[in-house]
């Protein structure tokens, strides 16, 4: 792996896949919140823990842009003081998964397509609604990159363990931009990538994607819209789950 990250880095930025690295012909990039999940566990948090007042004064802010993506995101845990068990055991009560999520993880594990959930929301949660709602072996093919809750006597901080990778790949206002995820499934020889979204934060996803899929109503969508983004509107996810399948028999 070591020699093959460095015989890549000597060809400086070709994506081409190296000659010796397994074709892919799919991979997955998934978003997490108001994608897998029916509502944002995110705010959800923010609301019950911190109040719906701030959560609203955060959101408002954003929508002014006063706030970048990476702002917006530890705007709304500075008025949260629970515990990360608190945290936990509330996201996984109260996530309910989009129909379609497991059939579209359960193409992905059958047809070996790299799958990446892509969240700019804190691991902690998105690891508890899995264990709850996602049984095994589907749920050890995800790959996991989300922020990190910084849980202490303070209230909720946020680490970007992404961030610097992001910048590298151009992006500084995502704070984890999905644009990594992609860029690494292609250096994996991944030949077509299905990016899924609703939000913000999505955009950089979707733009990058060969096959993109924005959630009907949602502000993605619209953006999809305005800028010509090619786009398959979902209110579920089966068509997704079948689009993995149609592509890795191709
Ligand atoms: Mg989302
Ligand atoms: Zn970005």
């Amino acid at each position: 792996m070591l020699l093959w990250l460095a015989s890549r880095s000597s060809r400086g930025y070709d994506p081409r896949p190296m000659s010796d690295s397994p074709a892919l012909p799919v991979g997955v990039v998934c978003d997490f919140d108001g994608t897998v999940t029916v509502l944002d566990i995110g705010d959800e948090i923010s609301r019950h823990f911190g109040g719906d007042a701030h959560w609203q004064t955060q959101k408002a802010a954003f929508l002014r842009h006063e706030l970048d993506t990476r702002g917006i995101i530890l705007g709304i845990y500075t008025s949260v003081f629970a515990s990360e068990a608190e945290v936990r055991k509330f996201a996984a009560e109260h996530a309910v998964l989009r129909k379609g999520f497991l059939e579209l993880l359960s193409a992905a594990h059958e047809t070996g397509a790299p799958f990446i959930l892509a969240s700019g929301g804190l691991r902690q949660y998105v690891e508890a609604v899995l264990e709850a709602h996602v049984p095994e072996p589907l749920r050890s093919h995800i790959e996991l990159r989300a922020n990190e809750g910084l849980f202490g006597d303070g209230p909720l901080g946020v680490h970007f363990p992404w961030a610097t990778r992001s910048r590298v790949l151009g992006c500084s206002s995502c704070g984890t931009c999905k644009r990594v995820s992609v860029a690494d499934l292609r250096a994996r020889g991944v030949q077509k990538i299905l990016g899924i979204g609703d939000g913000f934060a999505d955009r950089c996803l979707l733009e990058r994607s060969d096959l993109a899929f924005a959630r009907k109503d949602s502000y993605l969508a619209r953006w999809c819209t305005e800028k010509k983004v090619a786009h398959t509107e979902f209110e579920e996810l089966f068509d997704a789950a079948r689009a993995v399948l149609d592509t890795a028999k191709r």
